[in-house]
């Protein structure tokens, strides 16, 4: 065994390919986002330490207990439902969230579900901190059944690993959990319908930190119709968790030039966790 060890070293490692593509996204982030400064984090490698913690969201009246541990009789002397979710599915991974997704189901309960493939429930770790939340899956996500994979999606995930984060370390949602028709605006009655498996997503989660992604993420947890580039950059509260609301990627990709004003929204929210930018 040790010799096989020694003998793969002589290759090219593939993990190392990997870092330094990692660190080649990392820095073309930063350079179009147009600083100089390489951030790093004021902690080992690992998930920050545990925060004392905001207080629980309530869960909203509309999922009533989808927070809930699993588990819960269905009802005296009925036999139980054969699972049909797991833990392993994307976005679930603790029975709080699983407990969301089975109450979720496959749902119908507005207009957009005639018209998907997949179901974007979230995708990431179900003990994050830091919660990334976008308005609607678009082609590429409804193909997938994950949020954020497309063009705007890869930029996200510079962003994060610019922030000194991986994005298996953070919890992914978006306001609507279907896609809407060409990707139009989700309406006012499909956010309505969806939005409170977003809440109870979020107190499933308790993350330390959302940050809220464009108008429609903003808008629908912040209850405030400000155009978004009045609301970025300002710490809010969302049911007891601190929310930094800011410009969604898609919008970066249109509007390259305003990547400097989102990464400074992200420093401050890598202030939080001790992650401090360094003058490089
Ligand atoms: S968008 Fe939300 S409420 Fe509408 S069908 Fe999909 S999961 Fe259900």
């Amino acid at each position: 065994m040790e010799k096989s060890v020694s003998s793969s070293r002589k290759q090219p490692s593939p993990g190392l390919a990997a870092v330094a593509g990692e660190a080649v996204r990392h820095l073309e982030w930063l350079r179009d986002a147009g600083v100089g400064e390489i951030p790093v984090p004021g902690r080992p490698a690992g998930r920050p330490a545990p925060a004392p913690g905001p207080p629980a969201p309530r869960s909203p009246a509309g999922v009533a207990g989808a927070a809930a541990a699993p588990g819960a009789s269905p009802g005296a002397g009925s036999a139980p439902a054969p699972p049909r979710y797991a833990l392993a599915d994307k976005g679930c991974g603790s029975p709080e969230l699983l407990a969301v997704r089975e109450r979720l189901g496959e749902c119908t309960r507005c207009k957009l579900a005639g018209g998907r493939k997949k179901l974007v429930f979230g995708v990431g770790n179900p003990r994050a901190e830091l919660m990334f939340v976008g308005e609607g899956p678009g082609g590429d996500e409804d193909l997938q059944g994950e949020p954020f994979v497309g063009k705007a999606g890869q930029l996200l995930t510079k962003m994060i690993e610019a922030m000194g984060f991986a994005r298996s370390e953070v919890y992914i949602a978006n306001v609507v959990k279907c896609r809407p028709p060409e990707n139009r605006d989700p309406e006012a009655d499909e956010i309505e319908a969806c939005e409170p498996f977003l809440a109870a997503q979020i107190a499933a989660l308790r993350p330390r930190v959302i940050v809220a992604l464009g108008r429609f993420a903003v808008q629908t947890l912040l209850r405030d119709g400000t155009p978004i580039g009045r609301q970025r950059g300002r710490w809010r509260e969302y049911q007891g968790v601190r929310c930094m609301p800011t410009f969604h990627p898609a919008y970066l990709l249109r509007s390259p030039a305003e990547k400097g004003k989102a990464w400074d929204d992200l420093k401050q929210v890598m202030k939080e966790f001790g992650k401090e930018p360094r003058k490089g």
